[in-house]
């Protein structure tokens, strides 16, 4: 069987060419070695092919379902794979040591992540959802908020959801309609409809620390009037707050993640002897809730990329296997009907579609790796104006490294089923379920079009181009070294 991921590869771009094991001359990593980073890459590729991959296809073909006590019903292997993940401690790979975390580089846990997202796209999602609101929640909750939401996510006790996204408002956010009122008793009263969440409800976790964009009566207009809140499903004393599943979309991929219509405050929970609404809390300061959230988008988008490029890595290892096995036909200079025919990897135009899979799949490991490394940078290099370069060319390469991958990968895996001819069409290959999962890609995290609009509206011309100029450096810098 074919393997989802190249150790090869991924020890080529880690090590021969981004030189992680430098990062460990750092403070902040000096506790990491080679070594170290090696046995993360083992530990996930073996817990991936064990507890991931086998239930991928079935995941695929038994949704989750509301069954009759309300609750949602998922496979037992997602369930068993995501606490696993958690308590390996893979939640927290890159946080602090104070936190219970490994404090690794982003380079290496992105490279740990991606075992799992080729292994198995829509299992791995509670996990990658979990580390994105818990690195926002580290950045910019209080030490109280920290220790009540943040710490029991990295110990893999709870899972975060990101809810932006409403019936009517996906790409603009400008027009939420969630709203929140001040209790007065440091916790708000939130209303409304949160449309699409991913991991929105689930009983794989004790309780669901959803991060929420709300608007507080009184804020400006748009964008710049939204707030972001904790909105737990089970509040600290226990009592279950008032956060209902409406439904489940029942979707063309990533099936085994649960994608939920959530109703915030409609009274399907109310907690008693407290005002209507579900029990938020606030983030940070009011009406700064987007530029919070942007935190975790920005992660997000990158780990978008990723997903994207491992199902293009995995749909690459499968079509070469396939074509290696698969005979038909004969070379164009012996066509002899009595010889025997050739495996379809002889053949010009299968190699074509293999070598374009496999450029399109190592490019795409090949930028997300170099866009985190630049997180390295940005986060620990010892000059600030390193740590600013590093953040501009991030500013100019987040909707390129999350963009180029979903529409590459997908190609790649449109490519992959067309090495498999008509058996690629079918169920009993993996493909097509890779394609399938792949699509979302150009959709979520910021559909396709409007990380071109920001791409080019925004990054390009920002700081009078300078990060197109740092851009534009970088690559000849490359291009020169040849
Ligand atoms: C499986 C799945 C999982 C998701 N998970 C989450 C989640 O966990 N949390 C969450 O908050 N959201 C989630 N989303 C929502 C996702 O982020 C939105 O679907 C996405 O932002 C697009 O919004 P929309 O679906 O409302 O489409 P629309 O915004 O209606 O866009 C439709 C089309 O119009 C284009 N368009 C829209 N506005 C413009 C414009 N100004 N200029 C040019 N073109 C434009 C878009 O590019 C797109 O092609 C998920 C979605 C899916 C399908």
């Amino acid at each position: 069987m074919a393997d989802f991921m190249s150790r090869k590869d991924l020890d080529f771009l880690l090590h021969d060419w981004l030189d992680v094991t430098a990062l460990t001359q750092r403070p902040r990593y000096a506790e990491h070695s080679r070594e170290t980073f090696d046995s993360v890459l083992d530990l996930s590729h073996d817990m991936a092919a064990k507890l991931f991959a086998p239930h991928n296809k079935e995941s695929d073909q038994s949704e989750p379902y509301i069954g009759d006590d309300g609750k949602v019903v998922l496979l037992e292997a997602i369930t068993t794979a995501v606490r696993a993940f958690g308590e390996a401690g893979l939640n927290a790979g890159t946080f602090d040591e104070e936190l219970g975390g490994m404090a690794l580089p982003h380079t290496v846990a992105r490279a740990s992540m991606v075992n799992f997202q080729a292994a198995n796209a829509a299992t791995s999602s509670y996990g990658f959802l979990t580390v994105g609101n818990a690195n926002l929640l580290a950045k910019y909750g209080t030490d109280e908020q920290i220790d009540t939401w943040v710490r029991p996510m990295l110990a893999g006790r709870y899972a975060g959801t990101m809810c932006l996204s409403e019936p009517q408002a996906g790409s603009s956010l400008a027009d939420i309609t969630t709203r929140a009122v001040d209790n007065g008793d440091g916790t708000y009263a939130i209303t409304g409809t949160k449309m699409w969440i991913s991991a929105g409800d689930h009983e794989i976790t004790e309780n669901i620390v959803h991060l929420v964009l709300a608007k507080v009566p009184g804020g400006g207009p748009g964008v710049k009037g939204i707030s972001l809140f904790i909105v737990p499903k089970v509040l600290p004393d226990g009592t279950r707050n008032d956060v209902a599943l409406v439904g489940l979309n029942h979707k063309m991929g990533n099936r085994g993640t649960t994608n939920t219509l959530l109703n915030l405050g409609d009274g399907t929970f109310a907690v008693p002897d407290r005002p209507a609404g579900a029990v938020g809390y606030l983030v940070g300061q009011e009406h700064q809730g987007l530029r919070y959230m942007f935190n975790m988008m920005n992660e997000a988008r990158i780990g978008v990329g990723f997903l994207a490029t491992a199902l293009g890595y995995a749909g690459y290892l499968q079509s070469v296997e396939y074509a290696k096995t698969r005979e038909q036909g004969r070379p164009v200079d012996s066509k002899d009907p009595n010889t025997p025919p050739v495996p379809i990897i002889a053949h010009a135009d299968v190699k074509r579609m293999l070598l374009a899979q496999k450029s399109y799949a190592e490019g795409a490991l090949a930028l997300g790796l170099y866009a985190s490394r630049l997180v390295d940078e940005e986060l620990t290099a010892p000059e600030q104006a390193d740590r600013d370069h590093a953040h501009l060319l991030l500013e100019v390469l987040t909707p390129i490294a999350k963009s180029w991958p979903s529409q590459w990968c997908l190609e790649a895996n449109s490519l992959a089923i067309q090495v498999h001819g008509g058996y690629g069409y079918t169920r009993e290959f993996d493909v097509e379920q890779f394609y399938r999962d792949n699509r979302l890609n150009l959709i979520h995290e910021g559909a396709h079009g409007i990380h071109g609009l920001d791409l080019l509206g925004r990054k390009m011309v920002m700081d009078s181009g300078a990060g197109l100029a740092a851009l534009a450096a970088a690559i000849g810098d490359t291009a020169r070294r040849g």
